[in-house]
C-alpha cells in the first residue's frame, strides 16, 4: 500500500516535534512497504530565507547576517539536540553548516547585483525543505527506517512561473517512477522536499507558499498511491478555528468538492491547489494530527457514504484591511469600480471581498493587511488626477476579517444563509460587506477584526455545531428571517 505522508513546518518546528514526526513514521505498518515522506522547511524558516534575501538586496548587510545565524544556530540545536552521541551528528553538523555557507555566498551575490528577481527568491526559499529532508531522514534512520532523502528538484518539472510553478505531470510522472518506485521496491523510505520542484532544465522552482500539500498530492498522483495523508497540528478540518471554539468539531467525511469548497473559502489546513491532483486520480485524501495521531482525522473521497454526518463550518481570516475609494459627491461611477479593479488584478493584489455602494459613493475593497500600501500607492497612481483635484478620496478605514459560512445543502431547513444573517444580528456583529455563493448555502461577512473570536463562538453555538448538541436544535431562539440578499 503506498500512502504519502506530508509534514508541515510546525510539526518539524523543534528537535522535539522532529522527533514526534520520526516517531509517527517509523511506527506506521507501511513503514519501507510503501510509506513516502514529503516534509515542509522548519516553522518561520521560509519567511527567515526570504526576508534575508530581501536585506541583501537592498544592502543590509546586518540584518542579513542576523537571519543566516540565527538559521544555523536553530538547525544545528536541533541536529545537536537529535542526534547525541549519534554517528551520524558530526556529518549532519557539517552540512547544515556547509548549507548556510552556500546561503551566505548567495545573499552575497545578491547583494552585488542590489536587485532581487522571483527566480533568485525561488533559489532562496529552496533551502529551508533540503534542511529538513536530510534531518527527517537521519531520525528516521535512527529509529531503525532505512530513509533516504530526496530533492524534489529531481522529481517534480514545472514551467518556469516562479513563486507557483505549474507542474507537468508527464515528465513528473516518469521521474516519480523511474526514481521513487525502485526505492520502495528495496524497502526504502524516501523523504522528499516539499514545496520545491525545477524546470526541465534544472532551474530551482518553487509551487507557491504553502505548496508543500501540492508536493504531496503531486507525489501521489505520479506515484498512483493508495492514499495522501496531510498531518497537521489539528484533528483535521474542523466545524471552526479551535483556537476560537474549543468544541469545534471534526468534519469525519468529506467530498472533494466540498473540502475544495472549504480550501476556496480559505480554511487554512488544506491549500486549494492540492486537491487537484488527487480528485483527478480519485485518491483518497487524508487531514491527521501528528499532535494526536490516533485521532481519525478528516477523510476525503470522491463519494462519501450515505449515512456519515454532514456539518456547516465557519471559516475565519483575520489580518485583513478595509480600504475606500469613492467620490464626495455622486461622481463615482461604474467605470471607476472597474478601472480600480482592474489597476488591483494588474498588481496582482487579491482583493477578497468587496462591496460597491451608489448611494454612498463608494467601493470598500478588503485586501491582506500586508499589502495595504501597496494597494494604496497602485490606486493612488490609477487615480491620481481625481484625487488631487479632491473629486475623490481614498483611505485605509479599519482593520477587518472575514467569516465565512460553508453550508451543505439540506442541511437545515431553514437555510444557513438566513440562519447566519439572522445570528449575526442578535450578536450584534456589524457587517461591513457581504458575499453570497448562488448555491445559498454559503455566506462571507466582512466584520471588524475585533469581533471575530465572540462572533464565530455564537454563530457556532447558534448553528448547534458545539460538541455535544443536536445540529438541528438551535441553542438561541432565532426569529423567522427571509433570505436576505
Ligand atoms: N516552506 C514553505 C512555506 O513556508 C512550504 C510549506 O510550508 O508548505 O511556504
Ligand atoms: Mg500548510
Amino acid at each position: 500500500m503506498t500512502i504519502v505522508h506530508k509534514f508541515g513546518g510546525t510539526s518539524v518546528g523543534s528537535a522535539e516535534r522532529f522527533a514526534a514526526v520520526a516517531d509517527i513514521i517509523s511506527q506506521h505498518p507501511d513503514i519501507g512497504a510503501g510509506a513516502v515522506v514529503v516534509v515542509s522547511a522548519m516553522s518561520r524558516t521560509t519567511n527567515q530565507l526570504l526576508s534575508g534575501a530581501w536585506a541583501a538586496a537592498d544592502g543590509r548587510e546586518e540584518a542579513c547576517r542576523r537571519i543566516t545565524a540565527e538559521l544555523l544556530q536553530r538547525h544545528l540545536s536541533v541536529v545537536n539536540e537529535l542526534f547525541e552521541g549519534d554517528p551520524e551528528r558530526e556529518e549532519l553538523v557539517e552540512w547544515v553548516q556547509s548549507r548556510l555557507r552556500e546561503l551566505e555566498r548567495l545573499y552575497s551575490s545578491i547583494g552585488v547585483l542590489g536587485e532581487l528577481t522571483a527566480r533568485g527568491r525561488d533559489h532562496v526559499m529552496a533551502f529551508g525543505e533540503q534542511l529538513s529532508v536530510k534531518i527527517l531522514a537521519a531520525a528516521l534512520r535512527q529509529r531503525g527506517a532505512d530513509a533516504q532523502p530526496l530533492l524534489a528538484t529531481e522529481l517534480i518539472v514545472t514551467d518556469d512561473h516562479f513563486e507557483s510553478a505549474v507542474p507537468m505531470m508527464p515528465q513528473t510522472r516518469a521521474r516519480l517512477q523511474a526514481h521513487v518506485l525502485p526505492l520502495l521496491a528495496q524497502g526504502v523510505v524516501p523523504v522528499i522536499t516539499g514545496f520545491i520542484a525545477a524546470t526541465e532544465t534544472g532551474v530551482t522552482t518553487t509551487l507557491g507558499r504553502g505548496g508543500s500539500d501540492y508536493t504531496a498530492a503531486i507525489v501521489g498522483a505520479g506515484l498512483d498511491a493508495d492514499e495522501v495523508w496531510i498531518w497537521s497540528d489539528v484533528n483535521g478540518i474542523l466545524t471552526a478555528d479551535p483556537n476560537l471554539v474549543p468544541g469545534a468539531r471534526t468534519l469525519r467525511e468529506l467530498s472533494y468538492i466540498e473540502a475544495a469548497e472549504l480550501a476556496y473559502y480559505g480554511a487554512d489546513v488544506l491549500h486549494p491547489k492540492t486537491i487537484r491532483p488527487v480528485i483527478e486520480n480519485g485518491i483518497p485524501l487524508r487531514i491527521k494530527n501528528s499532535l494526536d495521531p490516533t485521532d481519525a482525522g478528516t477523510l476525503i473521497v470522491e463519494t462519501p457514504k450515505p449515512n456519515r454526518t454532514r456539518l456547516p463550518a465557519i471559516i475565519s481570516t483575520t489580518g485583513l484591511s478595509l480600504i475606500a475609494i469613492g467620490s464626495l459627491d455622486d461622481a463615482w461611477s461604474l467605470p471607476g469600480v472597474a478601472r480600480a479593479l482592474q489597476a488591483l488584478s494588474e498588481a496582482g493584489i487579491d482583493v477578497l471581498m468587496f462591496s460597491q455602494s451608489f448611494s454612498e459613493h463608494s467601493l470598500n475593497l478588503i485586501v491582506r493587511r500586508q499589502e495595504q500600501s501597496r494597494c494604496l500607492k497602485v490606486l493612488q497612481a490609477a487615480f491620481g488626477e481625481e484625487l488631487q483635484r479632491g473629486r475623490y478620496s481614498l483611505d485605509a478605514r479599519e482593520r477587518a476579517a472575514t467569516v465565512s459560512v460553508v453550508g451543505v445543502p439540506g442541511w437545515n431547513e431553514r437555510g444557513t444563509v438566513s440562519h447566519a444573517f439572522a445570528a449575526l444580528g442578535i450578536q450584534g456583529t456589524r457587517v461591513i460587506a457581504v458575499a453570497q455563493a448562488a448555491t445559498e448555502t454559503s455566506v462571507s461577512f466582512c466584520i471588524p477584526e475585533d469581533q471575530v473570536a465572540e462572533t464565530v463562538c455564537f454563530l457556532h453555538r447558534d448553528l448547534g455545531l458545539d460538541e455535544g448538541l443536536d445540529c438541528r436544535l438551535h441553542s438561541l431562539p432565532v426569529p423567522a428571517v427571509e433570505h436576505v440578499r
